[in-house]
């Protein structure tokens, strides 16, 4: 409800597609600012940095070597940034039950009224406290609320959009740093890749980017293909993150793409982003440990990076992009592209306004679940279809499913779920069940 309300003030101060792409992303006017004096929870500054041997200078990732990066924390900035107090539910207030006569007690029967049983519904209970969607409106307003029979549930592609794109960047190289700016002024939400024994991650702009509901992700410590250590330098890489910024790593990339990664992953993230340059559909069969990704090759242009949007606007599909760097910073990342050539290619994606421009665990997040609920078989008893679902393993809190059906009432605990006018209703997966009554 509160987001709701959020979303409908967005729109009304910037209209539907402002709010559509910008909602989460925090002002760009504080964009590169230090963050002076806020030590990250667990940092000790720049003395903390595990191992940081001389900045690498290279990665030569072989063309196909990066893996997708962890959910993002676009939900809220650790340090608070987000102007929004917390989630607070409101339950209406219980109602005295009509207590029965007692036994012995002399009542008056009004006219052959009978005492008023108890409430039929359970009793309200506190339940989780459930953050609002953090998803972009998608689609027009003005969507009247289903109002036919109680069937037909169906999950909507993509969170009610055509298609979907999660532009990600590894290695945690020098020239992400030195275009922050640019990357920030897109207003789309980002995932890095963190390379975690470089000196570059001392820099501000990786807390910067936290602040900014960008996701961090874990490209590892030290980029190794293969090793009998990668599972512990992979995990270096998280508790080095999650340390120095405060945020849950969900997702990963594999160095140079390597498929040794995906074993490890499996038993510690969402996601594993890959490098074959795959589409990905919604309840396909695409492997979440090799996630595909296109790689640009070095001076991509426009149109290159402009076909891969037009390619997923006409399947409606997911496309993942990563770029390694940009020239000018001498930080020898692999197949550096030009920051306008690709910068225009996102604002041709975001132009459209249908295509859902978002992390890598926001997107994965949405299709995992997607598929998982689709498995599910429901349940019916008295008219009443009940579904229950289990969560993929590491799988981030506060995430959603858009829904919609023929009519009926969709309920979540005791809460009946409020239609968003733009033509779906919010599953709150946490909450792990969903009703849907005549
Ligand atoms: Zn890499």
């Amino acid at each position: 409800m509160r987001s709701i309300l959020r979303l409908v003030a967005l729109s009304l101060a910037f209209g539907p597609f402002a709010c559509a792409v910008d909602e989460r992303s925090v002002d760009t006017g504080n964009v590169v600012e230090p963050y002076g004096g806020d030590s990250p929870p667990g940092g000790n500054g720049m003395a903390s940095l595990p191992n940081a041997p001389a900045p690498s200078s290279s990665n030569d990732e072989s063309p196909n070597n990066e893996s997708p990066g962890n959910p993002s924390p676009s939900n809220g900035s650790p340090d608070g940034n987000n102007s929004e107090a917390p989630p607070v539910v409101q339950l209406p207030p219980a109602e005295p039950p009509a207590l029965p006569a007692e036994p012995g007690e002399v009542t008056e029967p009004e006219s052959g009224e009978v005492p008023a049983p108890p409430p039929e519904e359970p009793p309200v209970v506190a339940g989780p406290v459930v953050p609002p969607s953090d998803l972009p409106p998608a689609g027009d307003a003005g969507v009247p609320e289903p109002a036919g029979a109680a069937a037909n549930l169906r999950v909507l592609d993509w969170a009610g959009f055509e298609a979907a794109i999660s532009y990600t960047f590894d290695d945690s190289n020098q020239s992400q740093i030195d275009h922050y700016a640019e990357l920030q002024a897109l207003g789309v939400p980002l995932t890095f890749y963190l390379q975690t024994n470089k000196q570059q991650n001392m820099s501000p702009v990786w807390m910067q980017a936290v602040r900014d509901g960008h996701e961090l992700g874990n490209h590892t410590q030290s980029h190794q293909s293969t090793g009998a250590n990668i599972g512990a330098d992979t995990d270096t890489a998280t508790n080095f993150i999650q340390s120095r910024f405060g945020v849950t790593v969900y997702t990963m990339a594999a160095p140079n793409g390597s498929t040794a990664y995906s074993a490890i992953a499996q038993t510690r993230f969402l996601i594993n982003r890959g490098v074959n340059d795959q589409r990905i559909a919604p309840n396909d069969n695409t492997d979440p440990f090799n996630l595909p990704c296109f790689i640009p090759p070095t001076n991509a242009s426009t149109a290159m990076f402009n076909a891969k949007v037009d390619a997923i606007r006409n399947t409606g599909t997911w496309q993942t992009v990563l770029v390694h760097g940009f020239p000018g910073s001498n930080d020898g990342a692999f197949q550096p592209v030009d920051i306008n050539q690709f910068t225009a290619g996102v604002r041709y994606a975001k132009g459209f306004g249908d295509v859902w421009i978002d992390t890598v665990v926001s997107v994965a997040a949405y299709w995992r679940a997607q598929k998982t609920f689709t498995s599910v078989t429901p349940a019916t008893a008295n008219g009443v279809t009940t579904w229950s679902w289990r969560l993929p393993d590491h799988f981030p809190p506060g995430q959603y499913l858009r829904v919609t059906v023929d009519g009926g009432t969709l309920r979540q605990g005791d809460a009946s779920l409020a239609w968003d006018d733009h033509g779906y209703y919010e599953v709150s997966l946490d909450l792990g069940t969903l009703t849907l009554s005549p």
